[in-house]
């Protein structure tokens, strides 16, 4: 079974990229453009883990996290949060909403693959294959 993940993501050039690095090391990428719509998701996909950006529209990240955290059948999923709103508390506050970690924008090809999965096997989950 691939690992599933969430991403929760406004920008469809941060999107595209996420999706593409992450499909090409065999995940299975759903992808969500608004905040509710990531919550509906996460219900629906039941997410191996799920990449969140903070600021999105209809609902932020951090709401977002908070939500899920609220929600029994969802609060043990993984959440990192994947933000460049780089103010001083910034990391601190995602995870006061319940992020288990934070990846830093903008996206590095060469190093967000790694970080995800630093995320997994810190969680338990490990890698992409079967
Ligand atoms: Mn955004």
């Amino acid at each position: 079974m691939k690992k599933k993940i969430l991403v929760i993501e406004d920008n469809e050039q941060n999107l595209y990229l996420a999706t593409f690095i992450l499909e090409k090391h065999g995940y299975e990428v759903f992808a969500a453009r608004d905040g509710k719509e990531g919550v509906d998701m996460a219900g629906s996909v039941r997410p191996d883990l799920i990449l969140l950006d903070i600021q999105l529209p209809v609902m932020d990240g951090y709401a977002v996290a908070r939500q899920l955290r609220t929600n029994a059948e969802l609060s043990r999923i993984p959440i990192i949060a994947v933000t460049s709103y780089a103010m001083t508390g910034d990391r601190e506050k995602t995870i006061e909403a319940g992020c288990n970690g934070y990846i830093e924008k903008p996206i590095n090809p060469d190093t967000f693959l790694q970080q995800v999965e630093k995320h997994l096997v810190a969680t338990g989950i490990k890698g992409g294959e079967e």
